[in-house]
Protein backbone atom coordinates (compact mmCIF):
# COMPACT_ATOMS: atom_id res chain seq x y z
CA UNK A 1 0.00 0.00 0.00
CA UNK A 2 1.28 3.69 -0.49
CA UNK A 3 1.76 6.56 1.69
CA UNK A 4 -0.35 9.04 1.96
CA UNK A 5 1.31 12.76 1.51
CA UNK A 6 0.65 15.31 4.41
CA UNK A 7 -1.45 17.85 3.96
CA UNK A 8 -4.11 20.03 5.48
CA UNK A 9 -5.74 19.57 1.79
CA UNK A 10 -7.24 16.15 0.89
CA UNK A 11 -4.81 13.99 -0.99
CA UNK A 12 -6.22 13.44 -4.23
CA UNK A 13 -5.84 10.14 -6.57
CA UNK A 14 -6.11 11.36 -10.79
CA UNK A 15 -6.71 8.05 -12.78
CA UNK A 16 -5.57 9.17 -16.56
CA UNK A 17 -3.23 11.89 -17.89
CA UNK A 18 -5.05 12.64 -20.94
CA UNK A 19 -6.18 16.20 -21.05
CA UNK A 20 -8.43 15.87 -18.70
CA UNK A 21 -6.45 14.32 -15.85
CA UNK A 22 -3.42 17.11 -16.63
CA UNK A 23 -5.79 20.11 -15.82
CA UNK A 24 -7.57 17.96 -12.82
CA UNK A 25 -3.83 18.03 -11.33
CA UNK A 26 -2.69 21.48 -12.29
CA UNK A 27 -6.24 23.38 -10.67
CA UNK A 28 -5.73 20.93 -7.41
CA UNK A 29 -1.97 20.59 -6.88
CA UNK A 30 -2.26 24.70 -7.77
CA UNK A 31 -4.56 24.79 -4.65
CA UNK A 32 -2.55 23.24 -2.48
CA UNK A 33 -3.63 19.59 -2.84
CA UNK A 34 -1.29 17.00 -2.47
CA UNK A 35 -1.64 15.05 -6.10
CA UNK A 36 -0.84 11.76 -7.42
CA UNK A 37 -1.41 11.55 -11.31
CA UNK A 38 -1.58 7.82 -12.76
CA UNK A 39 -1.03 7.06 -16.50
CA UNK A 40 -0.97 3.41 -17.83
CA UNK A 41 1.34 4.32 -21.09
CA UNK A 42 4.42 6.25 -21.24
CA UNK A 43 2.91 9.37 -22.38
CA UNK A 44 1.22 12.38 -21.41
CA UNK A 45 -1.73 13.55 -23.57
CA UNK A 46 -4.16 10.35 -23.74
CA UNK A 47 -5.38 11.31 -27.38
CA UNK A 48 -3.32 14.39 -27.66
CA UNK A 49 -0.25 11.76 -27.63
CA UNK A 50 2.64 12.20 -29.95
CA UNK A 51 5.07 9.89 -31.95
CA UNK A 52 8.68 10.63 -33.78
CA UNK A 53 9.48 10.76 -37.07
CA UNK A 54 12.99 12.39 -38.60
CA UNK A 55 13.81 13.97 -35.05
CA UNK A 56 10.51 15.83 -34.53
CA UNK A 57 7.00 15.14 -32.81
CA UNK A 58 3.54 14.57 -34.78
CA UNK A 59 0.35 13.53 -33.17
CA UNK A 60 -0.95 10.59 -33.56
CA UNK A 61 -4.59 12.07 -34.38
CA UNK A 62 -4.43 15.24 -35.59
CA UNK A 63 -5.35 18.44 -33.62
CA UNK A 64 -5.74 21.83 -33.77
CA UNK A 65 -7.45 24.81 -31.65
CA UNK A 66 -10.35 26.96 -32.25
CA UNK A 67 -10.30 30.91 -31.77
CA UNK A 68 -13.84 29.54 -29.56
CA UNK A 69 -11.45 27.22 -27.53
CA UNK A 70 -11.37 29.59 -24.36
CA UNK A 71 -10.90 27.67 -21.61
CA UNK A 72 -7.88 25.70 -23.22
CA UNK A 73 -6.68 28.59 -24.30
CA UNK A 74 -6.94 30.44 -20.63
CA UNK A 75 -5.17 27.32 -19.72
CA UNK A 76 -2.23 27.61 -22.45
CA UNK A 77 -1.47 31.47 -20.69
CA UNK A 78 -1.64 29.09 -17.07
CA UNK A 79 1.07 27.47 -18.81
CA UNK A 80 2.89 30.63 -20.54
CA UNK A 81 2.29 29.11 -23.80
CA UNK A 82 0.11 31.49 -25.54
CA UNK A 83 2.82 33.15 -27.31
CA UNK A 84 3.89 29.82 -29.45
CA UNK A 85 0.03 29.47 -30.68
CA UNK A 86 0.38 30.58 -34.10
CA UNK A 87 -3.40 30.92 -36.58
CA UNK A 88 -3.83 30.42 -39.83
CA UNK A 89 -7.04 30.61 -41.85
CA UNK A 90 -8.66 27.05 -42.41
CA UNK A 91 -11.17 25.76 -45.39
CA UNK A 92 -13.29 22.95 -45.59
CA UNK A 93 -13.63 20.86 -48.74
CA UNK A 94 -16.14 18.67 -50.06
CA UNK A 95 -15.12 15.57 -52.55
CA UNK A 96 -17.76 14.08 -54.63
CA UNK A 97 -18.58 13.00 -57.49
CA UNK A 98 -15.27 12.78 -58.97
CA UNK A 99 -14.53 16.41 -58.14
CA UNK A 100 -13.25 18.83 -55.19
CA UNK A 101 -16.09 21.23 -54.05
CA UNK A 102 -14.86 24.27 -51.61
CA UNK A 103 -17.88 24.94 -48.92
CA UNK A 104 -16.54 27.76 -47.22
CA UNK A 105 -19.00 30.76 -48.22
CA UNK A 106 -22.70 30.99 -49.70
CA UNK A 107 -21.20 31.13 -53.29
CA UNK A 108 -19.22 27.91 -52.51
CA UNK A 109 -22.43 26.16 -51.73
CA UNK A 110 -24.28 28.20 -54.84
CA UNK A 111 -21.75 25.95 -56.85
CA UNK A 112 -22.13 23.30 -55.05
CA UNK A 113 -22.50 20.09 -58.33
CA UNK A 114 -23.53 17.18 -56.33
CA UNK A 115 -26.78 18.90 -55.55
CA UNK A 116 -29.76 20.32 -57.48
CA UNK A 117 -29.55 24.17 -57.30
CA UNK A 118 -33.04 24.12 -54.88
CA UNK A 119 -31.39 21.36 -52.31
CA UNK A 120 -28.45 23.82 -52.33
CA UNK A 121 -31.20 26.39 -51.28
CA UNK A 122 -32.47 24.50 -48.60
CA UNK A 123 -28.83 23.64 -47.38
CA UNK A 124 -27.75 27.00 -47.30
CA UNK A 125 -31.06 27.79 -45.25
CA UNK A 126 -30.52 25.21 -43.02
CA UNK A 127 -26.67 26.48 -41.83
CA UNK A 128 -27.91 30.19 -41.35
CA UNK A 129 -31.10 28.54 -39.46
CA UNK A 130 -28.58 26.52 -37.19
CA UNK A 131 -26.40 29.74 -36.51
CA UNK A 132 -29.19 31.39 -35.33
CA UNK A 133 -31.91 28.90 -33.79
CA UNK A 134 -32.39 28.07 -30.29
CA UNK A 135 -30.86 24.84 -28.91
CA UNK A 136 -34.19 24.08 -26.99
CA UNK A 137 -35.21 20.78 -27.60
CA UNK A 138 -32.84 19.32 -29.58
CA UNK A 139 -31.50 16.49 -27.38
CA UNK A 140 -35.19 15.00 -27.93
CA UNK A 141 -35.27 15.37 -31.74
CA UNK A 142 -32.90 13.24 -34.04
CA UNK A 143 -30.43 14.97 -36.16
CA UNK A 144 -32.01 12.99 -39.14
CA UNK A 145 -35.46 14.48 -38.32
CA UNK A 146 -34.24 18.07 -37.88
CA UNK A 147 -32.23 18.37 -40.64
CA UNK A 148 -34.82 16.76 -42.88
CA UNK A 149 -37.71 19.01 -41.73
CA UNK A 150 -34.92 21.61 -42.64
CA UNK A 151 -33.30 20.33 -45.82
CA UNK A 152 -35.82 18.18 -47.17
CA UNK A 153 -35.10 13.96 -47.58
CA UNK A 154 -33.29 14.55 -50.80
CA UNK A 155 -30.59 17.02 -49.42
CA UNK A 156 -30.56 15.11 -46.23
CA UNK A 157 -29.86 11.83 -48.46
CA UNK A 158 -27.41 13.41 -50.05
CA UNK A 159 -25.35 15.65 -48.52
CA UNK A 160 -25.80 15.76 -44.59
CA UNK A 161 -26.22 11.73 -44.54
CA UNK A 162 -23.42 10.24 -45.87
CA UNK A 163 -21.56 12.66 -43.37
CA UNK A 164 -23.52 11.64 -40.47
CA UNK A 165 -22.65 7.98 -41.44
CA UNK A 166 -18.97 8.75 -41.65
CA UNK A 167 -18.94 9.42 -38.04
CA UNK A 168 -21.24 7.28 -36.63
CA UNK A 169 -21.85 4.22 -39.01
CA UNK A 170 -25.33 2.71 -38.92
CA UNK A 171 -25.72 4.24 -35.81
CA UNK A 172 -26.23 7.97 -36.66
CA UNK A 173 -30.46 7.42 -37.31
CA UNK A 174 -30.40 7.99 -33.13
CA UNK A 175 -27.46 10.86 -32.95
CA UNK A 176 -29.83 14.07 -31.10
CA UNK A 177 -30.03 17.22 -33.04
CA UNK A 178 -28.35 19.41 -30.43
CA UNK A 179 -24.81 17.21 -30.92
CA UNK A 180 -25.27 18.45 -34.76
CA UNK A 181 -26.03 22.26 -33.20
CA UNK A 182 -23.42 22.27 -31.02
CA UNK A 183 -20.71 20.70 -33.62
CA UNK A 184 -21.94 22.88 -36.46
CA UNK A 185 -21.84 26.34 -34.39
CA UNK A 186 -18.32 25.40 -33.10
CA UNK A 187 -16.84 25.09 -36.41
CA UNK A 188 -18.47 27.71 -38.08
CA UNK A 189 -18.81 30.49 -35.24
CA UNK A 190 -16.27 32.71 -36.62
CA UNK A 191 -17.57 35.69 -38.70
CA UNK A 192 -14.42 36.20 -40.56
CA UNK A 193 -13.84 32.99 -42.11
CA UNK A 194 -12.61 30.35 -40.59
CA UNK A 195 -9.46 30.21 -38.62
CA UNK A 196 -7.48 27.42 -36.53
CA UNK A 197 -4.44 27.88 -34.06
CA UNK A 198 -1.39 25.17 -33.56
CA UNK A 199 1.42 25.23 -30.78
CA UNK A 200 4.89 25.67 -31.87
CA UNK A 201 6.52 22.27 -31.16
CA UNK A 202 3.22 20.90 -31.48
CA UNK A 203 1.13 19.01 -28.69
CA UNK A 204 3.98 17.35 -27.11
CA UNK A 205 5.32 20.66 -26.39
CA UNK A 206 2.05 21.49 -24.36
CA UNK A 207 2.18 18.11 -22.49
CA UNK A 208 5.63 18.38 -21.84
CA UNK A 209 5.21 21.74 -20.14
CA UNK A 210 2.49 20.49 -18.43
CA UNK A 211 5.28 18.10 -16.91
CA UNK A 212 7.48 20.60 -15.39
CA UNK A 213 4.54 22.55 -14.29
CA UNK A 214 3.05 19.94 -12.41
CA UNK A 215 6.47 18.77 -11.18
CA UNK A 216 7.11 21.95 -9.67
CA UNK A 217 4.07 21.82 -8.00
CA UNK A 218 4.90 18.32 -6.54
CA UNK A 219 2.86 16.40 -8.28
CA UNK A 220 3.29 12.73 -8.24
CA UNK A 221 3.38 11.67 -11.60
CA UNK A 222 3.57 7.91 -11.74
CA UNK A 223 3.89 6.61 -15.57
CA UNK A 224 3.52 3.22 -17.29
CA UNK A 225 1.28 1.96 -14.59
CA UNK A 226 -1.74 0.68 -15.56
CA UNK A 227 -4.85 0.60 -13.56
CA UNK A 228 -6.89 -3.29 -13.34
CA UNK A 229 -9.63 -2.77 -10.72
CA UNK A 230 -11.70 0.51 -9.08
CA UNK A 231 -12.90 -0.71 -6.08
CA UNK A 232 -13.96 0.21 -2.55
CA UNK A 233 -12.60 -1.59 0.75
CA UNK A 234 -14.75 -2.42 3.52
CA UNK A 235 -15.45 1.02 5.06
CA UNK A 236 -16.84 2.04 1.49
CA UNK A 237 -13.08 3.92 0.86
CA UNK A 238 -12.36 3.69 -2.80
CA UNK A 239 -8.70 2.41 -4.07
CA UNK A 240 -7.22 0.76 -7.19
CA UNK A 241 -4.90 -1.93 -8.18
CA UNK A 242 -2.28 -0.93 -10.57
CA UNK A 243 0.60 -2.88 -12.00
CA UNK A 244 2.51 -2.19 -8.72
CA UNK A 245 0.04 -2.82 -5.89
CA UNK A 246 -3.14 -0.87 -3.86
CA UNK A 247 -2.87 3.05 -4.39
CA UNK A 248 -5.28 4.97 -2.61
CA UNK A 249 -6.11 8.60 -0.87
CA UNK A 250 -8.54 10.81 0.56
CA UNK A 251 -10.81 11.89 -2.91
CA UNK A 252 -10.37 10.28 -6.34
CA UNK A 253 -10.56 11.98 -9.71
CA UNK A 254 -11.56 9.58 -12.86
CA UNK A 255 -10.91 10.86 -16.05
CA UNK A 256 -10.28 6.96 -17.96
CA UNK A 257 -12.30 6.94 -20.96
CA UNK A 258 -15.97 5.81 -20.01
CA UNK A 259 -15.70 2.35 -21.58
CA UNK A 260 -12.38 1.78 -19.46
CA UNK A 261 -13.84 2.63 -16.44
CA UNK A 262 -17.10 0.42 -16.68
CA UNK A 263 -14.55 -2.34 -17.41
CA UNK A 264 -12.72 -1.91 -14.10
CA UNK A 265 -15.30 -0.97 -11.56
CA UNK A 266 -16.27 -3.59 -9.40
CA UNK A 267 -19.85 -4.67 -9.05
CA UNK A 268 -19.62 -2.72 -5.27
CA UNK A 269 -17.86 0.20 -6.84
CA UNK A 270 -20.91 0.77 -9.39
CA UNK A 271 -24.01 -0.15 -6.91
CA UNK A 272 -22.24 2.70 -4.67
CA UNK A 273 -22.06 5.74 -7.66
CA UNK A 274 -24.30 7.60 -8.89
CA UNK A 275 -24.58 6.85 -12.70
CA UNK A 276 -28.12 7.13 -14.41
CA UNK A 277 -26.86 4.61 -16.96
CA UNK A 278 -23.33 2.63 -17.20
CA UNK A 279 -24.22 1.83 -20.89
CA UNK A 280 -22.38 4.00 -22.99
CA UNK A 281 -21.06 2.88 -25.52
CA UNK A 282 -17.85 5.05 -27.88
CA UNK A 283 -17.14 4.99 -31.23
CA UNK A 284 -13.00 4.42 -32.02
CA UNK A 285 -11.10 5.66 -34.85
CA UNK A 286 -7.80 4.89 -37.24
CA UNK A 287 -5.92 7.65 -38.45
CA UNK A 288 -3.33 6.89 -41.27
CA UNK A 289 -0.71 9.70 -41.01
CA UNK A 290 1.02 10.18 -44.21
CA UNK A 291 4.57 12.57 -45.06
CA UNK A 292 4.12 13.20 -48.63
CA UNK A 293 6.69 15.55 -50.71
CA UNK A 294 4.01 17.77 -52.27
CA UNK A 295 0.77 19.17 -51.16
CA UNK A 296 -2.54 17.51 -52.14
CA UNK A 297 -5.36 20.42 -51.53
CA UNK A 298 -4.82 24.09 -49.75
CA UNK A 299 -7.62 22.58 -47.22
CA UNK A 300 -7.19 21.80 -44.16
CA UNK A 301 -10.39 19.27 -44.01
CA UNK A 302 -11.41 17.32 -47.10
CA UNK A 303 -14.90 15.48 -46.65
CA UNK A 304 -14.60 12.14 -48.24
CA UNK A 305 -18.61 10.64 -47.45
CA UNK A 306 -19.02 8.83 -50.04
CA UNK A 307 -19.21 5.26 -49.36
CA UNK A 308 -16.42 4.20 -52.16
CA UNK A 309 -14.13 6.08 -49.94
CA UNK A 310 -12.59 3.94 -46.83
CA UNK A 311 -11.81 6.84 -45.11
CA UNK A 312 -14.14 9.62 -43.61
CA UNK A 313 -11.88 12.69 -44.43
CA UNK A 314 -8.24 13.59 -46.12
CA UNK A 315 -7.18 16.32 -42.99
CA UNK A 316 -3.97 18.18 -44.36
CA UNK A 317 -2.82 19.43 -40.90
CA UNK A 318 0.55 20.82 -42.93
CA UNK A 319 -2.09 23.90 -44.23
CA UNK A 320 -2.17 24.62 -40.85
CA UNK A 321 1.43 23.96 -39.45
CA UNK A 322 4.58 25.69 -39.78
CA UNK A 323 7.20 23.92 -41.76
CA UNK A 324 8.87 24.75 -38.66
CA UNK A 325 7.39 21.94 -37.03
CA UNK A 326 7.23 19.46 -39.71
CA UNK A 327 10.57 19.59 -41.63
CA UNK A 328 10.81 21.45 -45.18
CA UNK A 329 8.88 20.26 -47.92
CA UNK A 330 7.14 17.58 -46.02
CA UNK A 331 3.16 17.37 -46.21
CA UNK A 332 1.37 16.21 -43.43
CA UNK A 333 -2.13 14.40 -44.31
CA UNK A 334 -3.94 12.29 -41.79
CA UNK A 335 -6.76 9.83 -43.54
CA UNK A 336 -8.75 9.39 -40.66
CA UNK A 337 -12.22 7.06 -40.23
CA UNK A 338 -14.43 6.83 -37.26
CA UNK A 339 -15.27 3.04 -36.30
CA UNK A 340 -16.31 1.10 -33.81
CA UNK A 341 -13.86 -1.38 -32.15
CA UNK A 342 -16.13 -4.82 -32.78
CA UNK A 343 -16.05 -4.03 -36.79
CA UNK A 344 -13.92 -5.96 -38.76
CA UNK A 345 -12.26 -2.83 -40.34
CA UNK A 346 -10.96 -1.62 -36.67
CA UNK A 347 -8.76 -4.55 -36.59
CA UNK A 348 -7.92 -5.29 -39.85
CA UNK A 349 -4.20 -5.57 -40.58
CA UNK A 350 -1.62 -2.34 -40.12
CA UNK A 351 -0.31 -3.06 -43.69
CA UNK A 352 -3.43 -3.98 -45.41
CA UNK A 353 -5.14 -0.51 -43.91
CA UNK A 354 -2.19 1.78 -45.40
CA UNK A 355 -1.83 -0.17 -49.01
CA UNK A 356 -5.37 0.13 -49.53
CA UNK A 357 -6.08 3.96 -48.25
CA UNK A 358 -3.00 4.98 -50.14
CA UNK A 359 -4.50 3.53 -53.45
CA UNK A 360 -8.00 5.14 -52.74
CA UNK A 361 -5.90 8.28 -51.89
CA UNK A 362 -4.78 7.81 -55.47
CA UNK A 363 -8.27 7.83 -56.90
CA UNK A 364 -9.38 10.69 -55.50
CA UNK A 365 -5.53 12.73 -56.63
CA UNK A 366 -4.85 10.75 -60.01
CA UNK A 367 -1.60 11.88 -60.01
CA UNK A 368 -0.25 11.39 -56.63
CA UNK A 369 2.87 9.01 -56.86
CA UNK A 370 3.94 6.16 -54.61
CA UNK A 371 7.51 7.97 -54.48
CA UNK A 372 6.06 11.11 -53.18
CA UNK A 373 5.29 9.36 -50.08
CA UNK A 374 8.07 9.50 -47.61
CA UNK A 375 6.66 7.58 -44.92
CA UNK A 376 3.28 6.43 -43.17
CA UNK A 377 2.30 5.29 -39.69
CA UNK A 378 -1.16 4.52 -38.75
CA UNK A 379 -2.99 4.65 -35.56
CA UNK A 380 -6.47 3.44 -33.94
CA UNK A 381 -8.29 4.37 -30.63
CA UNK A 382 -11.13 2.38 -29.45
CA UNK A 383 -12.42 4.83 -27.18
CA UNK A 384 -12.77 8.80 -28.64
CA UNK A 385 -16.19 9.64 -28.11
CA UNK A 386 -19.86 8.26 -27.38
CA UNK A 387 -22.43 7.28 -29.61
CA UNK A 388 -25.07 9.39 -28.87
CA UNK A 389 -28.19 8.66 -28.63
CA UNK A 390 -31.86 10.69 -27.75
CA UNK A 391 -32.27 12.51 -24.54
CA UNK A 392 -28.56 12.15 -23.74
CA UNK A 393 -28.84 15.04 -21.69
CA UNK A 394 -30.25 12.67 -18.84
CA UNK A 395 -27.64 9.86 -19.40
CA UNK A 396 -24.10 12.08 -18.76
CA UNK A 397 -23.03 10.59 -16.26
CA UNK A 398 -22.70 13.24 -12.88
CA UNK A 399 -19.63 14.99 -12.02
CA UNK A 400 -19.52 13.43 -8.09
CA UNK A 401 -19.97 9.19 -8.26
CA UNK A 402 -19.40 9.28 -4.58
CA UNK A 403 -20.05 12.25 -2.14
CA UNK A 404 -16.62 13.57 -0.76
CA UNK A 405 -14.72 10.26 -2.38
CA UNK A 406 -15.13 9.97 -6.37
CA UNK A 407 -15.26 12.21 -8.53
CA UNK A 408 -15.96 12.00 -12.73
CA UNK A 409 -14.22 14.20 -15.69
CA UNK A 410 -14.38 12.18 -18.86
CA UNK A 411 -15.54 12.40 -22.78
CA UNK A 412 -19.03 10.93 -21.98
CA UNK A 413 -19.89 14.15 -20.02
CA UNK A 414 -18.66 16.92 -22.02
CA UNK A 415 -21.90 16.88 -24.30
CA UNK A 416 -23.38 18.80 -25.79
CA UNK A 417 -20.18 20.81 -25.85
CA UNK A 418 -17.90 19.10 -28.92
CA UNK A 419 -15.05 16.33 -27.79
CA UNK A 420 -12.35 18.21 -27.98
CA UNK A 421 -9.43 19.51 -25.04
CA UNK A 422 -11.70 22.56 -24.86
CA UNK A 423 -14.54 20.26 -23.91
CA UNK A 424 -12.02 18.16 -21.84
CA UNK A 425 -11.28 21.54 -20.17
CA UNK A 426 -14.66 22.69 -19.14
CA UNK A 427 -15.69 19.15 -17.96
CA UNK A 428 -12.49 18.76 -15.65
CA UNK A 429 -12.87 22.47 -14.46
CA UNK A 430 -17.00 21.35 -13.49
CA UNK A 431 -15.76 18.24 -11.75
CA UNK A 432 -13.88 20.31 -9.75
CA UNK A 433 -16.33 22.93 -8.79
CA UNK A 434 -18.36 19.96 -7.71
CA UNK A 435 -16.16 18.07 -5.53
C1 LIG B 1 -8.82 11.66 -34.59
C2 LIG B 1 -9.02 12.65 -33.49
C3 LIG B 1 -8.93 14.00 -33.76
C4 LIG B 1 -9.14 14.94 -32.77
N1 LIG B 1 -8.98 16.26 -33.07
C5 LIG B 1 -9.06 17.17 -32.08
C6 LIG B 1 -8.74 18.54 -32.34
O1 LIG B 1 -8.42 18.92 -33.47
N2 LIG B 1 -8.83 19.42 -31.31
C7 LIG B 1 -9.19 19.02 -30.04
O2 LIG B 1 -9.22 19.87 -29.15
N3 LIG B 1 -9.50 17.73 -29.78
C8 LIG B 1 -9.44 16.80 -30.74
N4 LIG B 1 -9.72 15.49 -30.47
C9 LIG B 1 -10.40 15.13 -29.21
C10 LIG B 1 -9.51 15.09 -28.00
O3 LIG B 1 -8.31 14.41 -28.28
C11 LIG B 1 -10.22 14.38 -26.85
O4 LIG B 1 -11.51 14.89 -26.70
C12 LIG B 1 -9.46 14.55 -25.53
O5 LIG B 1 -8.11 14.25 -25.72
C13 LIG B 1 -10.04 13.65 -24.44
O6 LIG B 1 -9.22 13.80 -23.31
P1 LIG B 1 -9.38 12.92 -22.00
O7 LIG B 1 -8.29 13.29 -21.08
O8 LIG B 1 -10.77 13.08 -21.48
O9 LIG B 1 -9.26 11.41 -22.48
P2 LIG B 1 -8.04 10.62 -23.11
O10 LIG B 1 -7.24 11.52 -23.96
O11 LIG B 1 -8.61 9.40 -23.72
O12 LIG B 1 -7.13 10.24 -21.84
C14 LIG B 1 -7.38 9.14 -21.02
C15 LIG B 1 -6.07 8.70 -20.38
O13 LIG B 1 -6.30 7.56 -19.55
C16 LIG B 1 -5.23 6.64 -19.73
N5 LIG B 1 -5.69 5.29 -19.41
C17 LIG B 1 -6.63 4.54 -20.06
N6 LIG B 1 -6.77 3.35 -19.47
C18 LIG B 1 -5.92 3.32 -18.41
C19 LIG B 1 -5.63 2.38 -17.40
N7 LIG B 1 -6.22 1.17 -17.35
N8 LIG B 1 -4.69 2.69 -16.47
C20 LIG B 1 -4.09 3.91 -16.48
N9 LIG B 1 -4.32 4.85 -17.40
C21 LIG B 1 -5.23 4.56 -18.36
C22 LIG B 1 -4.90 6.78 -21.21
O14 LIG B 1 -3.61 6.25 -21.50
C23 LIG B 1 -5.01 8.28 -21.41
O15 LIG B 1 -3.79 8.93 -21.15
C24 LIG B 1 -9.47 14.52 -31.45
C25 LIG B 1 -9.53 13.15 -31.16
C26 LIG B 1 -9.29 12.23 -32.15
C27 LIG B 1 -9.31 10.77 -31.82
Amino acid sequence: MQSVPSSKLPHVLILGAGISGLVGALRLAEKGHPVTLVEGSDQLGGLGTFFQHDGRTFEKFYHCMLPSDGPLLEVMETLGLTKDIYWRPSSFAYAGGGSIYPLNTPVDLLRFGPLPFMDRIRVGITGAWGRVCSDKGLDEITTAQWLQGLSGKRAFSTFWQPMLEAKFGDRFQDVPALWFWTRFNREKGESKGEVKGYVRGGYKRITDTFATRLKALGVTLRMNEKIHKIDLDATGHPFVETDTGELRAEQMLITLPWPTLQTLATDAFKQRADVPDWNIDFQGVINHVLFLKRPLTKHYWLATPEREHPFDGVVETSTLTDEADRGQGRHVVYLTKYVHRTDPRFNQPEEEIKTSWFAALQKIFPDLRQDELEADYLFRAPFVEPVYTRGFLKKRPPEVLIPGKVALATTAQVYPVVTSWNGSVIQAEKTLGAM
